[in-house]
């Protein structure tokens, strides 16, 4: 569904991303995981097109994206910090998304995230008063609303409180058994253990290993996400 070939990106003379080449298939819940300013992030941006990569390219459905642009609409992207326009209340930001995004699929958005968030309540609120955990319930409830294929979320649990993370990942759970590809970064492991089949691990904008996670914990002996993890870190 998204490849991935030979992905470099430099910041001045900051390698963020070097030689990447990874493939992401349907059904699949990858955590791509690594320690701050591992890559994750440009990497997720590269897939939207949001970064341009000095070399290297990147598929979706077998086009490369550089070539056309309607793939995004496929995609649902919680950033990891959401912008959006100070004044604006979070019912017209709801509206001005739907706005742009036209295409939900027969006009039918899938408004129950931002129900369980509670976010009906709260549509007269302005973004610049919102706390961080509400802004990013709204961006949670923003990249599930059009029914999207591809999901891809940053830090999704990161500011949420554990009643909300638990919802979130109710809804992960969910659109994975539909058959959806989901990407999703973290650093807190342990929030991952029960969603996903594959983790990417990153460091220094190298993608250091690719499997599946019943390889991973097979490989190490470790049932747990982290403590396999850091059982690979140790063998280096
Ligand atoms: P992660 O998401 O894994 O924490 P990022 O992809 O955000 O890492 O960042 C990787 C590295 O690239 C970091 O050193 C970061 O400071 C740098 N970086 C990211 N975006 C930019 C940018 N727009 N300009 C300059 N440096 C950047
Ligand atoms: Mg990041």
């Amino acid at each position: 569904m998204i490849i991935a070939n030979n992905v470099s990106k430099k910041f001045g003379k900051l390698k963020a991303l070097n030689n990447v080449s990874v493939t992401c298939n349907k059904g699949e819940c990858i955590a791509l995981v690594g320690p701050n300013g591992s890559g994750k992030t440009t990497f997720i941006k590269s897939i939207l097109g949001m970064v341009v990569p000095d070399s290297g390219f990147i598929t979706f459905n077998g086009k490369n994206i550089v070539h056309d642009w309607l793939y995004r609409r496929h995609i649902g992207y919680m950033p990891q910090i959401g912008r959006y326009p100070d004044n604006m209340t979070i019912g017209q930001v709801f509206n001005m998304m739907k706005d742009i995004r036209s295409d939900g699929k027969n006009g039918q958005t899938d408004e129950s995230l931002a129900e369980k968030f509670g976010l009906n309540e709260l549509l007269h609120k302005r973004m610049r008063t919102l706390s961080g955990g509400t802004r990013q319930k709204v961006s949670a409830s923003l990249a599930f609303l059009f029914d999207p294929d591809v999901l891809i979320l940053d830090e999704p649990t990161a500011g949420l409180d554990p009643v909300a993370s638990e919802i979130l990942k109710e809804k992960i759970t969910g659109e994975k058994s539909k058959g959806k590809l989901i990407l999703i970064t973290s650093h807190v492991l342990s929030e991952l253990d029960d969603l996903i089949t594959h983790i990417i691990y990153m460091q220094d904008g190298n993608l250091l290993f690719h499997k599946k996670i019943g390889d991973l914990q097979k490989d190490t002996g470790e049932q747990k996400l982290s403590r396999a993890i850091a059982s690979v870190m140790l063998k280096k």
